[in-house]
C-alpha cells in the first residue's frame, strides 16, 4: 500500500468529508484537502500548483482554501485564494495552523485535518458568511496526489 493510502482509513476520510460539509455550512468559502506522499518542490509552491490544478481559483468570491498535506515530508500548507487575502491579515491562518500542527506532532493526522477544517470554517465565517443561495462550488472529496 502506498503511503497515501495507508495515511487514512475509509472511515477517517469520511470524517474529513463530513468536517468540510459542516465547515461549509458556516461560510461561503470552499475548503478542499489534498494529500500526497511527498514532493521535490517547495511545499508552498506545490500547494499553489495543486490549488490551480483543482481549479480552486474558479469560485465566485475567490474564497477557496486548500489544506495541502505531504505525508512523508510531514509538511502541510494552508493556501487561501485572493478574495480571502484581500480582506484578512497575514496571520489569519495562524490559529488554524496551530490546531493542525498540534495534532500532527502527536501523530493524530485525521484529527488534525478535521479540526483544521472546522477551525478554518469558523475563521472564514466572519468575512464570508454562509448565504441562503450558497452553492457547493468545489467538491468536498479528498484529492490525492
Ligand atoms: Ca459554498
Ligand atoms: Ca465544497
Amino acid at each position: 500500500m502506498s503511503k497515501v493510502e495507508a495515511f487514512l482509513t475509509q472511515e477517517e476520510e469520511q470524517e474529513i468529508i463530513s468536517a468540510i460539509k459542516i465547515a461549509e455550512k458556516n461560510t461561503s468559502g470552499e475548503i478542499r484537502v489534498h494529500i500526497e506522499a511527498s514532493t521535490e518542490k517547495n511545499h508552498y509552491e506545490r500547494s499553489l500548483e495543486v490549488f490551480y490544478l483543482l481549479k480552486m481559483d474558479e469560485t465566485k468570491d475567490r474564497n477557496g482554501v486548500l489544506i495541502y498535506v505531504a505525508v512523508k515530508d510531514k509538511k502541510f500548507v494552508i493556501y487561501g485564494d485572493k478574495g480571502i487575502n484581500n480582506v484578512v491579515s497575514d496571520d489569519f491562518w495562524d490559529t488554524t495552523k496551530d490546531v493542525i500542527q498540534n495534532h500532527f506532532k502527536k501523530g493524530n493526522f485525521k484529527q488534525g485535518i478535521v479540526d483544521g477544517i472546522l477551525k478554518a470554517g469558523e475563521e472564514l465565517k466572519e468575512h464570508f458568511p454562509w448565504q441562503i443561495d450558497d452553492e457547493d462550488e468545489l467538491s468536498n472529496e479528498i484529492s490525492k496526489g
